[in-house]
C-alpha cells in the first residue's frame, strides 16, 4: 500500500498543479494544433469532443452530459463555459501534455478538460482507496441493486471529475474569485453535485457512495497545508473526499442560492480567462469564516480537518514521493 500511495502521490503531484486554472504557462497553452498534429479523432458539438482510438462511445457519453451541464446553468444561472473535452489513453496523454498520465484536469487557452480513457491513471487507483470507507453494506446494496462491480462503479466515478472540471470554469466564469486552491476545489465539486442532483440521478448515486475520504489518514490534512501545498500534500485524494462529504451535506439546504451568495462574497472583477489569483489572496482561515456566515457549519466542519490523529509515518526507503517545484505559485 505505501508502495502504491508513493507513487499515485508522484504521479498526481503533476496533474493536480494543473487541475486548477490558476496555472498561467497552462493558461496560455494551445493544445489544438498538437492534437490535430497526433491525428486524433474527433466528434463535433458545442463541446468539441477529442478522443483515443477506441473510445468514441464513452467520449460521447461525456461530451453530451458536459453539455448539458452547460444548457442546465444557462437556463438557470445565466452561466456556461466552452471548453473542450480530451478522452486521452496514457500515450496520447502524454504525447499531447508532455506530462506522464495524471488525473483529471483543465487547462489551456482554449481551455480542455482532459479526462483520462482507461483505468491505469492514477485517478482510478485513488478512488478504489475509498472503498474501506464506504459501509460494507451500503457498498453490496448499491452493487447488487446497480448490477455493476465495483470497478465499474469506480469508473463512473472518475467519470464525474468531468463535471468538476467544468466547475472550475463555470467559478470564474460565474464571477467568484475563489481566492485560492481551497474554495476553488471545493466550488468545482459543488457545481458537479448540483448538476448530477438535478439532472443525473444515477451519477448523484455513484457521488454519493464515494464522496468521502479515504480511510487512510494522511500526513498533511489541515486547510493551510492545502492551501500552501496544494499537490505538494501527502494525498490530494483525501481533501477531496473530505470536500465532497461536506458538499453531500449541505446541498439539499443551499441548493443554487449557495453560489449566487459566494458572488456577492467573493466578486470577481475582469475576464475570466485571464483570470489569477489575487496578490495578496484571503487566508483560508478568513475564507471559511465567510463561508460560515453564508452557510453556518463551515467552522465546525473545517475543525475536523486537523481532529483526526496523524498515521504513524515510517519512512519508506526510496519511495517517498517526491515534492514537485512546479507549483502553480
Ligand atoms: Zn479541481
Amino acid at each position: 500500500m505505501r508502495r502504491f500511495r508513493a507513487q499515485a502521490a508522484t504521479a498526481l503531484s503533476v496533474a493536480i498543479a494543473l487541475c486548477s486554472v490558476f496555472t498561467l504557462s497552462a493558461q496560455e497553452a494551445n493544445f489544438l494544433p498538437r492534437m490535430k498534429e497526433l491525428g486524433l479523432q474527433k466528434i463535433d458539438g458545442k463541446i468539441p469532443a477529442y478522443y483515443s482510438a477506441g473510445h468514441k462511445e464513452h467520449a460521447e457519453r461525456l461530451q453530451s452530459r458536459i453539455e448539458d451541464m452547460n444548457t442546465y446553468f444557462q437556463a438557470h444561472l445565466d452561466v456556461q463555459a466552452n471548453v473542450i473535452l480530451a478522452l486521452l489513453d496514457s500515450k496520447d496523454w502524454t504525447d499531447v501534455t508532455g506530462e506522464p498520465y495524471g488525473i483529471a484536469m483543465v487547462i489551456g487557452n482554449p481551455r480542455v478538460i482532459f479526462m483520462p480513457a482507461t483505468s491505469d491513471n492514477p485517478t482510478f487507483a485513488l478512488v478504489r482507496a475509498r472503498k474501506e470507507s464506504i459501509p460494507p453494506e451500503t457498498l453490496r446494496l448499491f452493487l447488487r441493486d446497480n448490477q455493476i462491480s465495483f470497478e465499474s462503479a469506480v469508473g463512473q466515478f472518475v467519470d464525474l471529475v468531468g463535471f468538476h472540471e467544468l466547475g472550475h470554469v463555470l467559478t470564474l466564469n460565474f464571477g467568484i474569485d475563489p481566492q485560492g486552491h481551497f474554495l476553488s476545489e471545493f466550488l468545482a465539486s459543488y457545481w458537479s453535485y448540483a448538476y448530477i442532483s438535478e439532472r443525473q440521478p444515477e451519477w448523484k448515486r455513484v457521488f454519493d457512495l464515494f464522496g468521502r475520504p479515504s480511510k487512510i489518514r494522511p500526513q498533511h490534512t489541515s486547510p493551510e497545508d492545502f492551501e500552501k501545498l496544494y499537490m505538494g500534500v501527502d494525498d490530494p485524494g483525501w481533501y477531496h473526499g473530505m470536500f465532497e462529504a461536506h458538499i453531500r451535506e449541505i446541498y439539499p439546504n443551499l441548493g443554487l442560492g449557495f453560489l449566487s451568495d459566494l458572488r456577492k462574497e467573493f466578486p470577481l472583477s475582469g475576464d475570466p480567462q485571464a483570470y489569477a489569483q489575487p496578490e495578496r489572496p484571503l487566508p483560508v482561515g478568513d475564507i471559511i469564516k465567510r463561508l460560515d456566515k453564508i452557510a453556518p457549519g463551515f467552522e465546525v466542519w473545517a475543525a475536523t480537518f486537523n481532529s483526526a490523529p496523524s498515521p504513524a509515518l515510517p519512512q519508506p526507503s526510496g519511495a517517498a514521493p517526491a515534492r514537485s517545484s512546479k507549483s502553480p505559485h
